[in-house]
């Protein structure tokens, strides 16, 4: 069984923060990751509030730069999914989808899962990453939403592909984001948005994207005991409505620091 004085689980952007101060500090952590580098910030269209990019990043950018940092120190994910982690003798037993590990600290970087959508209906996505896993040429979108994910999707949708026309379905007449993004949407001719509506019958459309809320995602990590020493959660998992990768960064050098300290 491989033994690592620091796990994260998790390789968006608090995991990576957490990883590069570490090893800064000569220890070398184990990264996992289920999915790909960078987590939800695959997602995001154009990120305006991340100092030293005043002209903004797109998200894919912004991870290439977070990932060719962790490349430079020579960390690299083990890409399994973590199933189950138990804590005795204060050691830390991490089961993956491949393998079993052990470490001394855990970080728990394992962000937020998306808040189901209740209709019955196909072709639904909530990452607009799968969605984009299709070709969107002369498609018609529907999102449904009403907060920044929602208007961020259409204004990435309306602008890189040739989909045919982005609707945004809004069940009341309030929206939950940046004046800003809503305004760009209200511009742009390709996105329809729609206030006090709900997808119906009559409804067509080719793909469903969700978007209207997320969770912690900490289910299977949540642990029976109190007293678990060395745990360290960060990120979006943790921050409730502010999440935002600037805190998600934030948190994780704090928890590197903290490890440090110990
Ligand atoms: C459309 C959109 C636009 C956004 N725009 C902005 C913006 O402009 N500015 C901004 O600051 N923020 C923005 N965000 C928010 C930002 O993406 C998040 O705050 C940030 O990604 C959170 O980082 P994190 O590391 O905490 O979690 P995440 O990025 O969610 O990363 C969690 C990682 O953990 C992995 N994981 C989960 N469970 C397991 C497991 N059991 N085993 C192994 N791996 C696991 C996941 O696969 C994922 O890679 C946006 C988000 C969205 C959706």
């Amino acid at each position: 069984m491989m033994y690592f004085n620091v796990a994260i689980i998790g390789s968006g952007p608090a995991g990576i923060a957490c990883a590069i101060q570490l090893r800064r500090h000569g220890i070398t952590p184990v990264i996992f990751e289920k999915n790909e580098i960078g987590g939800l910030l695959r997602n995001a269209n154009f990120v305006e509030n991340y100092p030293g990019y005043a002209d903004g990043i797109t998200g894919k950018e912004l991870i290439t730069k977070f990932n060719n940092h962790l490349k430079k120190l020579n960390i690299s994910p083990i890409f399994e999914e973590v199933i189950k982690v138990n804590f005795t003798n204060e050691i830390f037993n991490i089961k993956t989808d491949n393998s079993t590990y052990t470490s001394k600290y855990l970080v728990i970087a394992s962000g937020t899962v998306p808040k189901k959508l209740n209709i019955e209906a196909n072709n639904v996505f909530y990452e607009i990453c799968e969605l984009y896993k299709h070709n969107l040429t002369h498609k018609k979108i529907v999102i449904i939403g009403s907060g920044d994910a929602a208007f961020d999707y259409a204004l990435n949708i309306a602008e890189n592909t040739d989909a045919r026309e982005v609707v945004i379905l809004n069940r009341s007449i309030k929206t939950k984001c940046l004046p800003l993004l809503k305004q760009r949407a209200l511009e742009n001719k390709k996105i329809n948005y729609l206030e006090n509506t709900e997808l119906n019958e009559n409804m067509e459309y080719d793909y469903i994207l969700g978007a209207i809320g997320r969770e912690p995602n900490d289910k299977i990590l949540r642990f029976a005991q109190n007293d678990v020493k060395n745990l360290f959660y960060i990120g979006d998992v943790k921050n409730g409505h502010f999440r935002q990768t600037t805190i998600a960064v934030g948190d994780g050098i704090k928890a590197a620091m903290e490890i440090l300290t110990r």
